[in-house]
């Protein structure tokens, strides 16, 4: 099945899914009662964000079958949209329910009956879900902390949800909703389960070791690893895998980073990771990581890769550590015998930041490659391109059928936020455009 119609298939088994609530509430016998309105829409939009917030973990639970078509990037971004769809969805619920309620103590979860109560928890901790996830960076919260709370608001808000809708009743009263409601909190748990549980049980049994931990420059860490007493990995050139570091897997810190190494495996199926110094793990466990180190990877994921999306030719985008895609790609391409043309556009902060310099140079003898190299803050005696990748920096270096090439793109959001309007505005077609950030939420 191609992937365009398995993303379509997904997406529409996804819309119903999130439909169905309301379908069956609207379609079963009607009940004798008529209500006003602004009534009817409130519980309309109350069975809309909770069919919505019960599948968001699906999202991100690392589904390979579900997440291939669109890219782990593309599900994030997805993720965090349907999360602002549900949290308005409560708010029109909320809102709409106002003129109806007894009083302000619908807002308070300690007051009231088992629905009341319910109804408040779900509302606060929405809201403390949506607060932290939009303020993460002004509130200075560490990303394991915010990982925390997320988890756990979203675990009360679905958790309160379903207790509220089962407790005010009316069309949940109907068994075929309320087997719904109830199928999908227990597939929620089922995939927390396989997330939590089994799938580090399962990594438990692909150990692999570091086989060297190497200072590559520009604070980044080349870390060589390889698989003890199992294959290996095999990849696309261009994906990422979830690097799992401490005690067993269960309690391992987990941090996607992109496999750098070319696709075609050496006899001993080593895998490259350049790991670049960002934060707390990045920066103080990985340096650590010696020699005989054991390790566990959990992937291959991502769809930045030039086997899905083929092309005439390549133009390859990166900032800062967001080369280690473009690595993967080139390395492929030369083991390969690969000739398709490529454009390499590699921008940084300085020279000194930049890693893998000599390798991508001598690539270009190897391959039809040409890279352009964009500093923002140069050095005075840099005489080539300097600043940001603009427009205008797009359209001298792009080559002359750049309308047929397929575009790659990886490094900080803020900077694939401008790329991918000015790629538009260049006239790149979206469809050849993909991306990666690696920032994650
Ligand atoms: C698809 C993808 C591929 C990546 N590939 C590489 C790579 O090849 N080389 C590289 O150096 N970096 C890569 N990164 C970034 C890398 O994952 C983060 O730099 C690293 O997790 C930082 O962790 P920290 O605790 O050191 O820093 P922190 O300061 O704690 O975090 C910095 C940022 O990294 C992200 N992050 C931190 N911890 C996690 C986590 N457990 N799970 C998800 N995201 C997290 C968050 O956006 C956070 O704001 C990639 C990121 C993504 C999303």
């Amino acid at each position: 099945m191609g992937l365009l119609f398995r993303g379509i298939v997904w997406f529409s088994v996804y819309v119903l899914l999130v439909l169905l609530p309301l379908a069956l509430a609207m379609l079963g016998d009607p009940i004798a009662a008529a209500r006003p309105w602004s009534l009817e829409f409130a519980v309309a939009g109350g069975f809309i964000a909770y069919a919505i917030i019960a599948f968001e973990f699906a999202l991100v639970s690392r589904l390979r079958a579900a997440s291939e078509p669109f890219g782990t990037d593309s599900l994030l971004q997805f993720h965090a949209q349907m999360g602002v769809a549900g949290m308005l969805f409560l708010l029109l619920h909320v809102l709409l329910l106002l003129p109806h309620a007894a009083s302000a103590s619908m807002f308070n979860p300690f007051a009231g009956g088992v629905a009341a109560r319910s109804g408040a928890l779900a509302f606060w901790a929405l809201l403390i879900l949506g607060v932290t996830s939009a303020g993460r960076s002004r509130l200075r919260l560490r990303y394991e902390t915010w990982q925390w709370v997320h988890a756990s608001a979203a675990l009360l808000v679905g958790g309160s949800a379903l207790v509220h809708i089962l407790a005010v009743g009316h069309y949940a009263s109907r068994t075929a909703l309320r087997v719904i409601l109830i199928v999908y909190a227990l597939a929620f748990v089922a995939l927390l389960l396989r997330y939590r549980i089994i799938r580090p049980l399962r990594l438990a049994r692909l150990p692999w070791e570091v086989v060297s931990n190497t200072d590559v420059g520009g604070d980044t860490r080349s870390l060589v690893v390889r698989p003890v007493d199992h294959p290996g990995l095999r990849f696309q050139p261009g994906q990422f895998v979830w690097l799992a570091t401490g005690a067993r897997p269960l309690t391992a810190q987990q941090h996607p980073i992109t496999i750098a190494s070319s696709a075609e495996p050496d006899e001993a199926h080593h895998i490259e990771l350049a790991i670049k110094a960002f934060g707390d793990w990045s920066g103080n466990v990985v340096p650590q990581l010696h020699a005989g180190a054991r390790v566990w990877l959990d992937g291959p994921y991502g769809a930045l890769t030039p086997d899905r999306f083929p092309g005439q030719g390549f133009v390859l985008i990166a900032g800062g550590i967001g080369i280690t895609p473009m690595l993967s790609i080139l390395r492929t391409m030369r083991d390969r015998d690969d000739v398709r043309p490529v454009v390499l556009i590699y921008a940084a902060n300085r020279p000194e930041r930049m890693v893998f310099r000599d390798e991508l140079t001598a690539l270009q003898s190897e391959l039809n490659l040409r890279i352009v190299l964009v500093y923002e803050s140069p050095p005075p005696d840099w005489r080539g391109e300097q600043g940001l990748v603009t427009t205008e920096l797009l359209r001298r270096h792009l080559p002359k059928q750049y309308k047929r090439f397929q575009y790659f793109v990886c490094g900080p959001a803020q900077m694939m936020d401008l790329l991918e309007d000015e790629l538009l505005e260049v006239g790149v077609p979206a469809a050849q455009i993909c991306t990666e950030r690696f920032n994650m939420g």
